[in-house]
């Protein structure tokens, strides 16, 4: 849980709290691609998609999972002095397979860590209508050992917007594979980004508000960043397109922290582009800066996790209302 101190309950006190020390993700790019980008829905994608589909680029540099697991051990050993680690399946779809495939993946990372420390997780990052039930299932065959998180990118809750930015989903998608994975006990983190294009301050803030109420188990918040190439890109170009300043993204996101129920882990505040690759907006590229202005906000609004946290009317409430 949150304490006043802290002010929103981050995914570091999360694992301190469960497991007693830093717990440290070791991403994986197994070079899987994505329905929205290989044709099955669309060749386009996301119009913000990069080339490296959100991950490390690992497999586009022919990194085996071995080697990128090896890495990233060494450097949660001498950056965080730990040898804990969530195995993180990042790049893409990593859900779009043939399950036997799925699981022989999962299992050689798993397997690797576990020769460099303790493997005490397993996440998936993948789209929300890229969980059909077999695919959950076999994800809660591991839970007796591991906390399986499933990373879903739900971006938006509004159906114009998913439509704008071409997710080739709808809300139909986010609502039915939040309630399924939940049913199946494993843990759902949703991926949620602010400055998408034509939505308000309180388009987002509903975003925030749904997911709540959908009892998600935590959220990671993004900027929508421009690269190089990507769909958005033409759209700034062209004046279509103007990216969220860091003090509207600072509010939003200090409004969002105070909505969210006190037990929600937040795992991410902002977000960066791949290196080398981001247009707009620039101030994102310094992530310590913008986590620290969120922060400095949250004091000098004197707010914190959970303090607007309401869905409907209290049963205190439900009495006719006379003044
Ligand atoms: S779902 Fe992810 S990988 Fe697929 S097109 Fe959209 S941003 Fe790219």
């Amino acid at each position: 849980m949150i304490d006043v101190v802290d002010r929103y309950y981050s995914f570091n006190k999360y694992l301190k709290e469960k497991y007693g020390k830093r717990v440290q993700k070791i991403t994986i790019d197994a070079a899987f691609t994505c329905p929205n980008r290989d044709g099955r829905l669309s060749f386009g994608g996301c119009v913000y998609c990069d080339v490296f589909g959100s991950g490390s680029g690992a497999s586009l540099r022919s990194e085996s999972i071995e080697e990128q697991v090896k890495k990233g051990a060494e450097v949660a050993r001498r950056r965080y002095k730990t040898d804990y680690f969530i195995v993180y399946f990042q790049a893409f779809t990593n859900t779009y397979g043939p399950i036997s495939h799925l699981e022989t993946l999962y299992d050689r990372a798993i397997s690797e860590a576990s020769r460099y420390g303790k493997v005490v997780g397993l996440a998936v990052g993948t789209r929300p209508d890229c969980v059909p039930d077999e695919v959950l299932d076999l994800l809660a065959s591991y839970s007796d050992d591991l906390e399986v998180w499933v990373e879903l990118g739900v971006q938006s809750i509004h159906y114009r917007t998913l439509k704008l930015i071409n997710r080739q989903h709808g809300v139909a998608e986010i609502v039915d594979s939040i309630s399924r994975v939940k049913a199946k006990g494993l843990k759902v983190c949703v991926h949620i980004i602010f400055g998408l294009p034509g939505e308000t301050k309180l388009d987002m803030l509903e975003t925030v508000r749904v997911m709540a109420a959908l009892g998600i188990d935590a959220i990671k918040i993004h900027p929508l960043y421009v690269v190089e190439g990507s769909v958005l890109h033409k759209w700034l170009q062209a004046g279509r397109y103007k990216a969220i300043s860091m003090e509207d993204f600072v509010d939003v996101v200090v409004e969002s922290i105070s909505v969210l129920p006190p037990t929600v882990v937040i795992q991410r505040l902002t977000g960066e582009a791949p290196s080398g690759m981001l247009v707009a907006p620039l101030w994102t590229s310094n992530k310590q800066m913008v986590r620290r202005a969120i922060e400095d906000e949250l004091v000098r609004r004197n707010t914190y996790q959970g303090i607007g946290f309401k869905v409907g009317l209290s049963v205190d409430e439900l009495k006719p209302f006379s003044s």
